[in-house]
């Protein structure tokens, strides 16, 4: 049912759904291979050449959802070693799980079949620091700062670096609560949500 209605939403056929799919467990150590490979200098670069261009062409099957802050230091691909029609990444300053996010992710979620879900915050978010200064002053600023401000409130903390791992966790936790398909697949799909905290300086996931 939640094929047919995002199906239907995204106006994308359904066969394009895959088979092979990898679970939510064997995803997470994907990550973490590909992050160690990316520490120590020794990263692999698969399937970034023409061939996987090519091979790409007729669907996509990504194996791990990133909800990333947009900041141009923290790369996904790069952090995790990782290809073409691997990752699906969604970039937002301050990772937060708004409405745009929240239905990217069900996308790849009821129409992709990824099983795992990654909310990655990152040191020194600047986002994060905005909502700690009180900053705004646009609509759309002030909309994604009060995004970040119950982090703040729950972590009772002024330490940026506190806060954005509890809004990492409290974006995560959104994603559950403002989406039903996220919410069932977490219940009867083996999907996972999981969040991450990104160090900027040596470029290390903690999962
Ligand atoms: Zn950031």
């Amino acid at each position: 049912m939640i094929y047919n209605c995002l199906n239907f939403y995204l106006n994308v056929p359904v066969k394009q759904i895959k088979i092979l799919i990898m679970q939510a467990k064997d995803a997470i150590q994907n990550l973490k291979a590909g992050n160690a490979r990316f520490l120590e200098g020794k990263v692999e670069r698969n399937n970034q050449d023409s061939t996987r261009v090519q091979s790409l062409t007729g669907g996509q099957a990504p194996w791990a959802i990133i909800l990333s802050c947009a900041d141009s230091r923290v790369v996904p691909e790069l952090a995790f070693d990782a290809g073409l029609g691997e990752l699906f990444v969604i970039r937002v300053a301050g990772n937060i799980a708004n409405k745009s996010t929240v239905a990217s992710i069900e996308y790849a979620i009821a129409h992709l079949g990824t099983k795992l879900i990654v909310v990655m915050g990152h040191e020194n978010c600047g986002a994060v620091g905005a909502a700690l200064a009180n900053g705004g002053g646009s609509e759309s600023l002030d909309h994604l700062l009060a995004e970040i401000k119950p982090a703040i409130a729950q972590s009772g903390s002024t330490d940026i670096n506190e806060v954005v791992k509890v809004n990492a966790q409290l974006s995560a936790e959104n994603l559950l609560a403002r989406s039903l398909i996220i919410s069932d697949a977490v219940k009867n799909e083996g999907v996972e949500v999981v969040s991450a905290f990104y160090n900027l300086s040596n470029g290390k996931v903690d999962l």
